[in-house]
């Protein structure tokens, strides 16, 4: 998700209470932001927020970090937490690459990439958050039991995400190509807002969970 460019994002998140600033320093530590030792889940893209801010509802005894590269876009997240506000919920503003200097081993319980950027050229696989260089990353700082749970529209994406769970040396826990109509995969699901948008245009929609 790309918006054009709104000149004070960058201020306004610098002085949001709900956006950590130098991520680094808490590596490890995560607990002390939220201070309690509930869960740590996150959510790597989340675009506006809309999925993850209806998890934190749904689960106040769960912690959630959204993670957006782009400050325009995380704003929009931001505005809405200012209208109802989740003391479960904060957001970083990263590049994803370097997620592991940002988090402790095993200190995340679930990773959750909702329609990730394709990358469509071969050259640049490797910035797939489904490559297996990412998933090097994941199982750095996921905890034992923990899963990532994939959702796209792309098939493109999703075949090669299948691919590299099994060349991470991860498994497949489930995984359906029509999510909408997998009543067993479905429960419980949580549309964010590229969901809504290309599913209501008939796209079916893709779902991985893999652990380790
Ligand atoms: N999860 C949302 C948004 C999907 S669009 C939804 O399903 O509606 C993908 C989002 O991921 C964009 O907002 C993009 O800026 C962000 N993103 C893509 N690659 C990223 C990366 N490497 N690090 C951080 N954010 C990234």
């Amino acid at each position: 998700m790309r918006l054009r460019n709104i000149p004070g994002s960058r201020e306004a998140i610098a002085k949001s209470r709900w956006c950590i600033q130098e991520p680094e320093q808490y590596k490890g530590n995560w607990h002390q932001v939220f201070a309690n030792k509930n869960p740590i889940h996150i959510e790597i893209g989340m675009g506006k927020g809309r999925f993850l801010m209806a998890k934190a509802k749904e689960n106040p005894e769960t912690n959630y970090i959204g993670i957006e590269k782009y400050s325009s876009v995380l704003l929009r997240a931001l505005q809405k937490m200012e209208e109802e506000p989740l003391e479960n919920i904060r957001f970083i503003r990263m590049e994803a690459e370097s997620i592991a200097d940002v988090f402790g081993e095993g200190e995340v319980g679930k990773i959750y990439l909702n329609f990730s950027d394709p990358w469509p050229k071969d050259r640049h696989a490797k910035r797939r958050l489904t490559s297996r260089q990412f998933f090097a990353r994941y199982h750095q700082i996921l905890q034992k039991e923990g899963c990532v749970e994939f959702k796209t529209d792309n098939q493109n994406l999703f075949d090669f995400s299948l691919g590299e769970v099994t060349e991470a040396g991860w498994k497949l826990d489930g995984h359906t190509r029509d999510l909408h109509h997998d009543e067993a995969m479905v429960q419980g699901n949580i549309m964010t807002e590229y969901e809504e948008r290309f599913s209501s245009m008939g796209n079916p929609i893709y779902k991985l969970i893999a652990s380790r």
